[in-house]
């Protein structure tokens, strides 16, 4: 069983010697998910049979080619709100419970087209609406590092199975830290690359504006794979952005720490934050500066606000992309002979607390009245927040900051949702200006739980975070 640290292209020459096959690779993995999913709860559903007619199809072809496609052979997991033709998504929702994909998502396609191995769909909170995991219809995703700990979220499941060795890559999505923060509390790499990178047709919308599909890994060459196999233009998605598209070569290639300036955004010396993730990340600015990287401060006014723009927009966003689940056109239904008793039933027992709570406070925000108070005026925030973002990048080349400003909680500790909402005030700012930001393992708490932080870069330049990454696990982890 390869260690997540292990990147692909070893697998690949291994395949090519003859020392593993697909097939025992994908059985491999089974036995892992078999072992430590009662363990983690990280999958909702895992496509055994499939996956192993999958990899004995690959298997029958590997010598047709000169050199493996990306992903060839290799166990790949997609969180449960990315369509698989013929299974069921079901946004951990009890509400989309029976309902079965009819098309493949395009970054589906894209992962089945460079070989990759679908496993199962992976656990999250429920239509991505969560920070920890714990918000699934299906159970909370426990850290495989401590079980007694939460996992983070909302792409759980793909943080944890990566993390645990149940698959090699992941899919997951990000609105305000979804794929980062899981990232950071599980120790494993993570991407949200620019919106309008990657295709969301096939993606169950949130918040659209916000949304963005991206990969987790154990390692940087791994999390690059995933990234070149999915990135790229598609015509089905209208926010998709036809632009030169990256290449593993290039991402790969390593920085030197003069040729970088890294800013860190003066909010992370006082926002209220977890004492030891405070000097771990201050540690970290200092063995940077120690290694030659330039390090300064940089003013971004606005991000404080970050959080409250950010609830008022994707509950906005929400409470209209929500309005179809009415029990008419997807999956559970309350049976009944009165309308207006079926949508209200269906939506009152087949939603989730925090759903409700969001899809309520949307359509408040939305509401005659208050759209221009709320609404138009967060949209206007949100402005100030990118002019900040952008301005920033003429003093760095890239933004440095902590993935979450508290490590991942205990399962069973109490938690006021609305605090939960501050865990993404360093994330959120990315997806309010769609800029490319990864999570980066670094560090431990003194529970022996994983620490992260993040780097953000000007939009579309994904391959200045692959280079410092690349430089990073080379002599830093
Ligand atoms: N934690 C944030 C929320 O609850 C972000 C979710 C996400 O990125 N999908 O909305």
């Amino acid at each position: 069983m390869p260690d997540k640290e292990v990147p692909i292209s070893h697998i690949h020459e291994m395949f090519k010697k003859g020392e593993l096959t697909p097939v025992e690779l994908v059985e491999r993995y089974l036995d892992r998910i078999k072992k430590s999913f009662a363990i983690t709860n990280s999958f909702i559903k895992v496509f055994d049979e499939y996956a192993l007619e999958r990899a004995r199809e690959l298997e029958a072809k590997i010598h047709k080619y000169e050199e493996l496609p990306l992903l060839f052979g290799i166990p790949v997991g997609i969180k449960d709100n990315i369509n698989v033709k013929g299974f069921a998504t079901t946004c951990a929702s009890r509400i989309l419970s029976g309902y079965k994909s009819l098309y493949n998502a395009t970054v589906t396609d894209k992962i089945l087209e460079q070989g990759g191995v679908v496993m199962g769909k992976l656990n999250m909170d429920e239509f991505a609406m969560g920070a920890l995991g714990n918000y699934s219809f299906y159970g909370p995703v426990r850290n495989p590092h401590n079980p007694e700990f939460l996992a983070g979220g909302s792409s759980s499941g793909a943080a944890a199975s990566v993390a645990a060795g149940e698959v090699k890559v992941s899919l997951g999505s990000d609105t305000g830290g979804s794929i980062r923060l899981p990232a950071s509390f599980c120790g494993v790499f993570g991407l949200k690359p620019t919106y309008g990178r990657v295709s969301r047709y096939g993606l169950v919308a949130f918040a659209s504006s916000l949304d963005q599909i991206g990969p987790l890994a154990g390692n940087v060459e791994d999390l690059a794979r995933a990234y070149v196999s999915i990135a790229g233009y598609d015509p089905l998605d209208s926010t998709s952005v036809d632009i030169e598209q990256h290449h593993l070569s290039g991402l790969m290639k390593e920085i030197t720490p003069d040729d970088m300036v890294l800013g860190y955004p003066d909010i992370v010396e006082n926002a209220r934050m977890d004492q030891e993730v405070k000097e771990s990340f201050f540690n970290l600015l200092s063995e940077l500066t120690n290694v030659g990287f330039r390090v300064k401060k940089v003013s971004l006014p606005h991000i404080a606000y970050s959080v409250e723009v950010y609830q008022l927009i994707s509950t906005s966003e929400a409470s209209s992309n929500l309005a179809r689940y009415d029990g008419i056109r997807y999956g559970f239904r309350f049976r009944g002979t009165d309308l207006e008793k079926v949508y209200n039933k269906t939506r009152g027992e087949g939603f989730g607390e925090e759903v409700k709570r969001r899809i309520l406070l949307g359509t408040f925000a939305l509401s005659h009245g208050y759209y221009d108070e709320y609404y138009l005026k967060a949209l206007k925030v949100r402005r100030l927040i990118k002019n900040d973002l952008d301005e920033s990048f003429h003093d760095a080349d890239l933004l440095i900051l902590p993935v979450s400003p508290f490590p991942a909680p205990r399962l069973d500790e109490e938690k006021d949702p609305i605090s939960l909402y501050y865990l993404d005030l360093f994330t959120i700012p990315s997806n309010l200006g769609g800029n490319p930001s990864m999570a980066i393992p670094w560090g431990k708490t003194h529970d022996n739980l994983p620490l992260g932080f993040q780097i953000v870069s000007p939009l579309w330049r994904e391959d200045l975070l692959f280079n410092f990454a690349t430089y990073f696990e080379k002599y830093f982890i």
